[in-house]
């Protein structure tokens, strides 16, 4: 099989206060899409609610940005199950790197793998693609995702700030982009 890149996209507990710290957030889903590394052509993905256990009550701001309720994340499964489950599926593919739009996302990822003690499924390698959609379009410029879907003229589809729509949202971009980059 091709090797694949998986766009991974976390959403996480979050508040506008002080609620609690940065520190303490916690993934509420986590959004995965695998994208052929060629030309980005979307091979699988992997969606999932997680239940937070520090802050198991969402703040109205975090279900205000990301549109997760909290009936969502009631009663799913907590970050090590849904790990399992995420870790079986890619084992659907022989080669891949892990993806995201910035480095928050494998911040997270290493966060809650330390406090469940649940080993992380990707090795060091991992690509920062809003590093490398900026630098091809304007290295002075740092482009969120929904700036860079505009600057494409693309319409972003499904939710902005979740988990799911976002990582399709970035193999989009991967695809218009990055990927017809690689052979030039
Ligand atoms: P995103 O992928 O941009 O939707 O952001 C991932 C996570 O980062 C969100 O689920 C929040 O936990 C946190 N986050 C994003 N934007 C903000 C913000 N403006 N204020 C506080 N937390 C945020
Ligand atoms: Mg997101």
């Amino acid at each position: 099989m091709e090797p694949v890149l998986i766009i991974i996209d976390l959403e996480a507990t979050c508040c506008d206060d002080s609620s609690f710290p940065r520190s303490e957030m916690e993934i509420i889903e986590i959004g995965a899409v695998a994208v052929l590394e060629e030309n980005g052509k979307v091979e699988s993905e992997f969606g999932a609610f997680v239940r937070p256990i520090r802050n198991p009550k969402l703040h109205t701001f975090c279900t205000r940005l990301t549109s997760i309720t909290q009936s969502e994340v009631d009663g799913v499964e907590s970050f090590p199950i849904v790990m399992k489950q995420l870790v079986g599926w890619l084992g659907n593919f022989n080669e891949y790197t892990f993806c995201s739009w910035g480095a928050y996302d494998k911040n997270q990822f290493l966060q809650d793998c330390s406090f469940h003690q649940v080993p992380f499924p990707f090795g060091e390698a991992h690509r920062n693609l809003k590093k490398e959609f900026s630098s091809l379009i304007n290295p002075k410029r740092k482009f969120g995702l929904g700036g860079a879907i505009r600057h494409l003229n693309l319409e972003f589809e499904g939710i902005h700030h979740r988990g799911i729509d976002d990582a399709r949202n970035i193999a989009r971009v991967y695809a218009h982009t990055i990927a017809p980059r690689r052979l030039q």
